[in-house]
């Protein structure tokens, strides 16, 4: 066993940044849009559950390409998500923790800040805290992903034109350094919103300004215990986002709580989870389907759970079992649709995922990386 796992740490060092991809053929079109779903802990199994206890119909089977990722992070065969965002983010391998920042701790420039500066629109919308690992890496660069206070504070030095999630606690005067981070946003011509979907609606529909629009106070709960949020937010992000620039947008949707449903191992909450991500999926892409020039990225960290589908009481039943508490190894799958889909099909590391949405953009590359 002691020379198995030894084999294994060998071969990840070896590869730790990934084989080098496969050569593609230019794309056959160029999005303007990039809408990027992030399934937190999202694996086959989870993908599988959620459709048949959805009589076999998921907005996923609408993909007509699909892909393999390989999660691993820089040190660990498994990631967790703060690692495995910032590798879709900015394209790197990092540590465990890490909020978009390279292995040595260097920030590296994510993929939203780039479209920022290269004059899209940007946005990040999430069923858990906006300040938590996924949506973090899009935006922060922190060297663990505990600081909240300090990712909530680089909301304030980008542009970014919406954000939606919990965690409000994190922007208002009950953080330790006394900044109120609601009032700057203010300040600096953000909407602060709060709580109600009718506010959400509000700020997409009749406001010009960017916004910012809080779900709770601490972290959102679970679509079990109320939260429906998600699938709203994902389709008001886009009609709002699509009028915001000219050239475009990024937006990076995340379905959060598969993960911690699975860290809990409890499967109805998994399933869910997962159909309300696959909502939120039918609405980004109803929007693409719509406007013709929006390529939709749906993919995961990694998976959790260890979740496995045994046979249940009967012939026509499941039973969801898990083998751990935390998250595995597995191969993650990717769908996309729309132009420049086909660049991903076939199997390659999560940071390629990065690299071909920088592309697919046409952002400038940037020298110092
Ligand atoms: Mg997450
Ligand atoms: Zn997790």
């Amino acid at each position: 066993m002691k020379q198995i796992a030894l084999l294994f740490s060998v071969f990840v060092l070896a590869f730790q940044n990934g084989r080098p991809p496969a050569s593609l053929p230019a794309p056959l079109a160029y999005p303007k849009n990039i809408i990027l779903l992030i399934g937190d802990g999202m694996g086959l199994t989870q993908i599988t559950a959620g459709m048949y206890a959805n009589k076999e119909q998921l907005n996923l089977e609408r993909f007509p390409v699909t892909g393999l990722i390989k999660t691993h992070s820089a040190k660990n065969l498994i990631t967790d998500s703060a690692a495995g965002a910032t590798a879709f983010s900015c394209g790197c391998k990092t540590y465990n923790g890490a909020i978009g920042l390279t292995v040595d701790k260097k920030p590296c420039p994510t993929i939203l800040e780039q479209a920022e500066t290269f004059g899209l629109a940007t946005g990040l919308v999430t069923s858990s805290s906006i300040t938590h690992a996924t949506p973090a890496s899009f935006i922060a660069h922190v060297r663990d992903r505990q600081y909240m206070e300090d990712i909530a504070s680089f909301f304030l030095q980008t542009e970014i034109d919406l954000f939606v999630g919990g965690g409000m606690r994190y922007f208002t005067d009950r953080r330790t350094d006394q900044r109120n981070l609601s009032d700057e946003l203010r300040a600096k011509g953000y909407v602060v919103s709060d709580f109600t979907l009718e506010a959400l609606r509000q700020c997409t529909v009749s406001t010009r300004q960017p916004f910012a629009w809080f779900s709770a106070l601490e972290e959102p709960e679970s679509v079990v215990n109320g939260r429906d949020y998600l699938p709203d937010a994902a389709r008001l992000a886009t009609e709002f986002l699509v009028q915001r620039s000219e050239k475009g947008f990024f937006l990076m949707i995340e379905g959060a709580q598969i993960d911690w449903a699975c860290h809990a191992n409890e499967g109805e909450k998994t399933i869910q989870e997962m159909l309300d991500f696959d909502a939120a999926i039918g609405q980004a892409l109803r929007f693409a389907e719509k406007d013709g020039n929006t390529l939709v990225i749906v993919t995961a960290d990694h998976e959790t759970g260890g979740m496995t589908l045994l046979r249940g009481a009967d012939k026509a039943s499941l039973s969801i079992k898990f083998t751990t508490d935390y998250h595995t190894a597995s191969l993650v799958p990717v769908f996309a649709f729309g132009p420049g889909a086909e660049q991903f099909g076939g199997m390659y590391d999560n940071t390629d995922i990065y690299t071909k949405m920088h592309a697919l953009l046409r952002l400038p590359v940037d020298e110092a990386k």
